[in-house]
């Protein structure tokens, strides 16, 4: 009988040989069966262990998988919050960009374009006509007695009247005609491609529309009018001059009476 209880399958056989011999007394068997369960108790004890380990690891696994899947939660808000920040930057950026590119070609107050606009229009076009292509026409035009729209009604209503009359004429201009303010109550109206001819239409159909659409303030109606200078480009000459002629027809038309165009 071996009682080496560190052989597991030599103990059971011993046990059972003992308890097929009826002379094996109760210390012998006991001594077999206690080796026995502590055989079984030490397997118990290192399956729990196993067990254990096993549980612990796969908790560690889930709690990283669990950390990993927030954090890339949170990175993920963060990106998308840089994201928003960044759209909403360069959106501010264009809107500048839209702006200053505006102002820098337009006027502040009538929205139309400004006088630093409108001449590098001009040298363009002379550039253009230079070259042999298309020619240009020029007309300015000046509100008549204006003054007295601000000596009656105050400086903001005549700014209003400004924009009345700026928007009235730039109404019935072609596409790729330019209307813009030169300055004071003064436009300047730039017609590329186009003769004197084609000019002088766009001018009719700006005093229609002036004497149809009066401007008014406090339920007074006020008829405004315009005097006009018109002229072509006329090949060799420079900017200066074309304006210089075509402010001469203008003052022309002031001191024959207003409120008409004068063609040079
Ligand atoms: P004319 O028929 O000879 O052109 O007479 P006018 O009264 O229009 O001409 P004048 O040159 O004597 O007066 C022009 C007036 O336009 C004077 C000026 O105060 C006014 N003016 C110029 N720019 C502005 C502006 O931006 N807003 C307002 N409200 N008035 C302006
Ligand atoms: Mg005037
Ligand atoms: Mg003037």
């Amino acid at each position: 009988m071996s009682t080496q209880p560190d052989s597991r399958e030599g103990l059971e056989r011993d046990v059972e040989a003992a308890l097929a011999d009826p002379a094996t007394s109760a210390p012998v068997l006991q001594a077999l069966l206690g080796g026995l369960y502590d055989g079984y108790r030490e397997r118990g004890a290192m399956m729990a262990r196993l067990m254990r380990i096993a549980d612990q690891y796969q908790l560690a696994e889930r709690e990283r998988g669990q950390t990993f899947a927030q954090r890339y939660e949170r990175q993920l808000r963060q990106l998308e919050k840089i994201v928003r920040i960044s759209d909403q930057y360069q959106h501010m950026l264009r809107e500048l960009n839209n702006e200053l590119q505006r102002t820098a070609s337009h006027d502040l107050l009538t929205g139309l374009y400004n006088r630093r606009y409108l001449f590098d229009r001009l040298t363009a076009e002379q550039a253009k006509a230079a070259r042999g292509q298309d020619s240009f026409a020029v007309a300015m035009a000046d509100i008549d007695f204006f003054k007295q729209i601000n000596d009656r009604f105050g400086h903001d209503v005549g700014d209003a009247a400004l924009c009345h009359v700026a928007s009235v004429m730039a109404g019935p201009l072609r596409e790729y005609d330019l209307c813009g303010r030169w300055g004071g109550e003064e436009f300047l109206l730039l017609f590329p491609g186009g003769d004197m001819a084609a000019a002088e239409r766009a001018i009719v159909r700006i005093r229609e529309q002036l004497r149809a659409e009066p401007f008014v303030h406090d339920g007074e109606s006020c008829t405004l009018t315009l005097s006009f200078g018109c002229t072509a480009y006329r090949e060799g000459e420079t900017i200066t001059e074309t304006l210089k002629r075509v402010d001469e027809a203008l003052y022309r038309a002031k001191s024959t009476g207003r409120d008409r165009l004068e063609r040079v």
